[in-house]
């Protein structure tokens, strides 16, 4: 037999210090088991039909080679045109926008065009669990600061945040709405980071995927109206525009999660950075599904109404469930998430407890730890979804009944 001579670390010190992603193995483990995946994020439903319909023209109409690197230009005037009519902000699709292969690649993008070795980016903690192997490949030293669960919703401590702050300080990084607490950042909040961040010459990144859902009558919103709930983008916030970097993309607004059409929203100088990076890791995002999404974006205020109200209803009925069956939950405010005590089952740590979840009941969330740095501290909670068929979250209701039996 050939021995080869292994004398060198065959992985990268950066690959290493990482795991797979625990959300996307989750769906694995769920589809082992046969449970009701409530772990990642996607919908289960079918994506709009006219948005699947424009996808299969632009295949047919041969739109299939490389796309121009920063993304199909009736794409990007669309996405000009509805941040004009959504959040009022001028956007040059020649010179601020760069599409990316999902919101992933837009902020993995970001962060290397703009973060040097040793930089500090604060992240929100728990985070979106992408955000930490962000970190650690564009060498950026990630800071925490907690979001503490209250009975009025996830906070931050201002001093802590305002502590956090300092001269190598190159970023922070907000998920709003937030995933995975359903956090919505009050105008009062956006305004208190901006402030830091100008004082600190500081880039604000703001993952804003989830502006769509937003629920009535969250507690605290600033602006925003029990009728009329309303994102706020940190770009929106005074003096903001010229050091935020919006991430979004198709995936949530459209249900669309497996394109892998995002885009990123930036002054021109860090624009012109990240289209670089974005053209050497990916060379540009599928050309035939930027022209659906051309189409998506330009679809009527109605369609966010009523992508709005489905989610509300979802969210309205499973919250009750969770909270009748022992989890320790308040509504969330945002997002399709809801961030969940799992403390009064006794369970020795939320790996152990998901484990149980998955192949004694049939149901698959996401183990809390896997959006902390430091994973005690997420060791007895667990995240669900509601981005399901009511038929899902109805199975999933049932299922979870038998829990307390079970214990
Ligand atoms: N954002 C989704 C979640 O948090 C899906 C993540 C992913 O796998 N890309 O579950």
């Amino acid at each position: 037999m050939n021995q080869t001579k292994l004398t060198k670390n065959r992985i990268s010190k950066k690959a290493a210090s990482f795991t797979e992603s625990v959300i996307r193995e989750m769906s694995r483990v769920a589809a082992k088991y046969d449970a009701v995946n409530l772990g990642q994020g996607f919908p289960d439903f079918p994506a709009p039909f006219d948005i699947k319909e424009k996808a299969m023209e632009a295949i047919a109409g041969d739109h299939n080679q490389y796309a121009i690197t920063w993304g199909v230009k009736s794409f990007r005037d669309a996405i000009a045109e509805k941040t004009k009519w959504f959040l009022n902000l001028d956007v040059d699709p020649e010179t601020e926008i760069t599409v990316t292969c999902g919101s992933t690649e837009g902020m993995i993008a970001g962060m290397m065009a703009t973060v040097d070795a040793g930089e500090e980016v604060i992240v929100f903690e728990p985070f979106y669990e992408n955000y930490a192997p962000d970190a650690i490949l564009s060498d950026a030293k990630p800071v925490h600061v907690p979001l503490y669960q209250t009975e009025t919703g996830w906070h931050f401590e201002k001093d802590e945040l305002r502590n956090a702050f300092n001269e190598n300080t190159k970023a922070i990084i907000i998920c709003n709405p937030n995933n995975p607490t359903g956090k919505v950042f009050t105008r009062e909040e956006l305004e208190f980071i901006a402030e830091l961040c100008r004082e600190f010459d500081v880039i604000c990144f703001t993952d804003e995927i989830y502006e769509h859902i937003i629920y009535k009558g969250i507690r605290d919103a600033g602006e925003m109206t029990r009728d009329n709930p309303k994102h706020l983008s940190m770009a929106q916030i005074d003096g903001m525009n010229d050091r935020t970097v919006v991430i979004n993309s198709l995936s949530k607004t459209y249900s669309v999660t497996g394109w892998r059409v995002g885009y990123v929203i930036a002054p021109p100088d860090i624009t012109s950075a990240i289209r670089k990076v974005h053209d050497f890791l990916t060379v540009g995002a599928a050309n035939p599904l930027q022209h659906a999404g051309a189409y998506a974006l330009s679809l009527p205020e109605k369609y966010y109404r009523e992508l709005q109200k489905e989610y509300q209803s979802k969210r309205d009925f499973i919250v009750p469930v969770l909270q009748k069956n022992g989890f320790k939950c308040e509504m969330p405010q945002g997002a399709y998430y809801v961030m969940t005590d799992i403390s009064d089952f006794g369970f020795a740590n939320d790996v152990e407890f998901t484990k149980f979840l998955i192949q004694e009941i049939g149901v698959a969330v996401v183990p809390g730890s896997s959006f902390y740095h430091d994973k005690s501290l997420g060791a007895q909670k667990v995240r669900f979804c509601f981005c399901k068929k009511d038929e899902t979250l109805q199975a999933a209701a049932e299922r979870l009944q038998n829990l307390t039996k079970k214990i």
